[in-house]
């Protein structure tokens, strides 16, 4: 199978290719298509697997480069994680106006503050900082379209889901909730009933 038979534009499609990548892994022939679809998703899959593709290609599907506002998010456990994912969409998204933004703990806020004035489309960063952001008001989610919880299970064990659904009441009641995990802690599923409205689970 290849990308060419899932939703995905041309664009990538030929990007994709560029990078060496051709043929849909599990979770993204899985997962993409109902994503795309605008469902919320509950994603178990392994780490290696190809998730960041799974949910990046719908991500950048629904993107309106012409308006300024803030329409992706990511949240991730880690600040290489959150790094290894922002250097996946710039790949993706090189030349396109597409703009990306890290908003990870551990690096200079005020340089964060200076670089939102950019207008990035999609944000990727830690819980922590991007609460503190949006508590300092330099971060607003109101026209936020898609978030994604990456190794939820990690964000988890880490103490930071009341962060994660703080974020999310700060958003709009029709965003779209992604959560991408290795395994789902039992504890999950009652952020999951909370947030997502009649989530597709995908397992593989
Ligand atoms: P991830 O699980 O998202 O961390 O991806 C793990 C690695 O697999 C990364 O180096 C990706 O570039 C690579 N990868 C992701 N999807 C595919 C695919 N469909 N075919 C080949 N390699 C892939």
């Amino acid at each position: 199978s290849h990308f060419t038979s899932l939703p995905i534009d041309d664009f990538y499609v030929r990007r994709l290719r560029e990078l060496n990548i051709e043929s849909p892994s599990a979770i993204q022939a899985e997962a993409i298509p109902v994503a795309m679809e605008g469902k919320d998703v509950v994603a178990q899959s392994q780490t290696g697997s190809g998730k960041t593709l799974a949910y990046s290609l719908p991500l950048l599907h629904k993107i309106d480069k012409t308006a300024k506002d803030i329409q992706g998010v990511v949240l991730v456990p880690t600040r290489e994680l959150g790094m290894q994912i922002v250097q996946t969409l710039e790949q993706l998204t090189e030349g396109t106006g597409i703009r990306v933004q890290s908003l990870i703990g551990g690096a200079a806020i005020s340089r964060q503050i200076d670089r939102l004035k950019l207008r990035p489309h999609l944000v990727v960063g830690t819980p922590g900082r991007i609460m503190e952001l949006l508590k300092i008001r330099k971060l607003s989610f109101h026209h936020v379209r898609t978030v994604v919880v990456d190794e939820v299970d990690q964000v988890f064990e880490l103490g930071s889901m009341q962060e994660v659904e703080a974020i999310l009441k700060s958003m709009m009641r029709d965003r779209q909730v992604l959560f991408f995990s290795a395994t789902m802690p039992q504890p999950v599923q009652a952020v999951i009933d909370r947030w997502m409205r009649d989530p597709v689970y995908v397992q593989v």
